[in-house]
């Protein structure tokens, strides 16, 4: 029988070599920011066209090819970056494998533009496919111009694994972001579909975070750095005050190169432990530099994770850093006094005669189970209206069966059946709970109705229903700023008309910045900027099925939560009536709108068993 292995041909092999490093138009900005980088180039321009699934271009200023080496450039391990092994141990550079542009223009359609300062003409060279179509001089400026068109144009079942525009762009900003960080003293920009997301002047690291990250940031960073023989660590860690649900804005850099790292992560949120709400994140920017010998980067193909030597050691290093830079900023006093309030005390002298002392009226026919019925400012006082009808016996709904008296008061021996009326008409008819649950007896047994989940489906159902139309704004008296980010500046003016609809109303004062002149009805005391985060939480989901329908309600969800009742605020009876009757008004109270349990049931004959002997 004939023999049967055979050498793949380069084409094949370098499409399969692509499939670890180019998964997506944004692995194709990475390598090609990344070998910009180390051109030593002084400004470098990404381009993006349909979230760079027609277009991704780079250009640098950088130090450019010759002919030949713009030839060899596109060879698989061809590479200017390592000769031998031991290269290997002392890289600085982002690139080393040769491997990246072997691999783009294997999927897709490449030209390539560079020039050396001394050259007089610079070369053309386009390849599709991994095969050379053009290549001849070219009069270009110096530096090297990449567009890759059309990427994996050749194989159409990747193609068509390519998320939508946005979410690849919102991948591509992601790794644009990164090297920015990296490289402040590069100036950068991002265009995309014709619009310039961002222009960053050469700067130094701080006003290159707040040119990436808004100008919220400017004075809530505080600088992070320690030197030993082990790591030396620079940067910037977020105040706790900073901190929001929306994640992201945490980065490592190892030697100049983006780095995930769960261990240190933990090393830093750690330092930020009693400092911020459970589910919080703060941003931080930490650059770290270790002797290349130390540290293996070898592990994984995209080269976003690492290993240290010595994790332990740099662990606790980053934790004391962030735990230092921490406390020196709770140190120096940051409260923000009004220059209006007067602080000066009274001068007292101590022959002053004593003032009256105050009085405590009190009221000795005080019963606290009456105040309990009569007394309770307006249930509406935390939004809910109650529904006309209220919860009413409805034979096959247990929860809806109001308790009847003599099963819930009857205790033998002390209570005749004709004393029960009496009994009743003062007896509280929920409990509240350690102002997380209410509880009501049942026909059945013991309901538990968790209240600020309560509270949540009854505001979601109610906004849904309105949202079809239009949630009411409330106008704001002093329209407050916030400061944004460009990326989430951008996302908020796409979905500018969305958000007028749910009555949170912004107008772009430029220079991402907004103004936001109402507030949705019942948000009233949700802080501005606080909602704001909540919106770009729920924009920024990764969301599949209907999307206009989920962005709603994923929008209206966080309206809800960010308008319900937390937890642990007394309530009065009128109020849980209320609440309850507005719960079972609605048409799934029995889950939230984010699929958590509300109501919990405890029937008679589990009750009952806890009893037994
Ligand atoms: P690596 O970066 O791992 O060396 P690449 O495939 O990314 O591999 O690039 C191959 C080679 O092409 C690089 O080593 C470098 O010599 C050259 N090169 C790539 N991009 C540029 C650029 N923008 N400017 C100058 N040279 C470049
Ligand atoms: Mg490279």
């Amino acid at each position: 029988m004939a023999d049967i292995i055979q050498l793949l041909p380069d084409s094949i092999a370098n499409q399969i070599a692509a499939g670890e490093v180019v998964q997506r138009p944004a692995s194709v900005v990475k390598e090609l920011m990344e070998n910009a980088i180390d051109a030593q180039c002084s400004t470098l321009q990404v381009i993006v066209k349909n979230g760079g699934k027609t277009l991704v271009q780079v250009i640098d200023n950088g130090c450019g090819m010759s002919e030949t080496d713009a030839r060899m450039s596109f060879e698989r391990h061809a590479t200017s970056k390592i000769r031998e092994a031991n290269d290997l141990f002392a890289l600085r550079t982002m690139g080393f494998r040769g491997e990246a542009l072997a691999s783009i223009a294997a999927v897709a359609e490449v030209e390539l533009r560079t020039r050396r300062p001394d050259d007089e003409v610079g070369t053309l060279l386009q390849i599709n496919g991994s095969e050379v179509i053009q290549q001849e001089p070219l009069a270009c400026p110096v530096g090297t111009n990449f567009c890759v068109k059309n990427l994996f144009f050749n194989i159409p079942a990747r193609r068509k694994f390519l998320k939508s525009e946005s979410a690849e762009f919102k991948n591509i900003v992601t790794e644009f972001q990164r090297v920015a960080l990296a490289n402040p003293q590069v100036e950068m920009r991002l265009q995309h579909n014709d619009h310039e997301l961002y222009f960053l002047p050469k700067s130094g690291l701080k006003q290159r975070i707040v040119a990436i990250f808004g100008k919220a940031l400017n004075s809530s960073i505080v600088e992070c750095s320690t030197q030993n023989s082990i790591v030396n660590v620079s940067g910037y860690v977020g105040k706790p005050e900073i901190a929001r649900k929306t994640p992201g804005n945490q980065f490592f850099f190892v030697n100049n190169r983006f780095m995930k790292s769960m261990h240190l992560h933990r090393a830093v949120m750690n330092a930020y432990a009693r400092l911020i709400p459970e589910g919080y994140n703060p941003p931080y920017f930490i650059y770290l530099d270790v002797n290349p010998a130390n540290i293996d980067v070898n592990i994984h193909p995209t080269k976003t994770e690492i290993k240290f030597e010595d994790e332990q050691s740099i662990w606790g290093i980053i934790h004391a850093a962030t735990r230092e830079a921490l406390g020196r900023f709770t140190l120096t006093p940051t409260f923000d006094f009004d220059p209006q309030t007067d602080l000066t005390l009274p001068y007292i002298s101590p022959s002053a005669p004593v003032p009256d002392m105050p009085g405590v009226a009190i009221n000795p026919n005080y019963n606290p189970f009456e105040a309990a019925r009569d007394s309770f400012e307006n249930a509406s006082s935390f939004g809910i209206s109650a529904p006309a009808k209220t919860y009413s016996p409805a034979p096959a709904d247990v929860y809806a069966q109001p308790p009847s008296e003599p099963e819930r008061y009857m205790l033998p021996g002390l209570v005749d059946a004709d004393n029960n009326a009496t009994f009743e008409s003062t007896a509280p008819r929920f409990m509240q709970i350690k102002g997380k649950y209410i509880a009501t007896s049942i026909a059945s047994g013991l309901m538990l109705i968790d209240v600020r989940r309560a509270h949540i489906r009854i505001l979601f159902e109610q906004f849904m229903a309105n949202a079809d139309g239009q949630i009411l704004g409330q106008r704001e008296l002093f329209p407050s700023t916030v400061d944004l980010s460009p990326q989430h500046h951008a996302l908020l003016l796409e979905h500018q008309s969305q958000l007028t609809q749910l009555g949170l109303e912004l107008s772009d004062l430029g220079h991402n910045t907004m103004s936001v002149n109402s507030m949705p009805v019942g948000l009233q005391h949700v802080e501005p900027s606080k909602l704001i985060d909540d919106m770009l939480l729920a924009l920024n989901e990764d969301y599949t099925g209907n999307a206009e329908q989920s962005l709603k309600e994923r929008l209206v969800l966080s309206l809800a939560k960010a308008a319900a009742l937390n937890y642990v605020k007394p309530m009065n009876t009128t109020e849980m009536q209320a609440l309850v009757d507005s719960l079972f008004a609605c048409n799934q109270p029995h889950i939230s709108p984010d699929g958590l349990p509300v109501v919990s049931t405890i029937d008679l004959n589990e009750l009952d068993r806890r009893f037994r002997k």
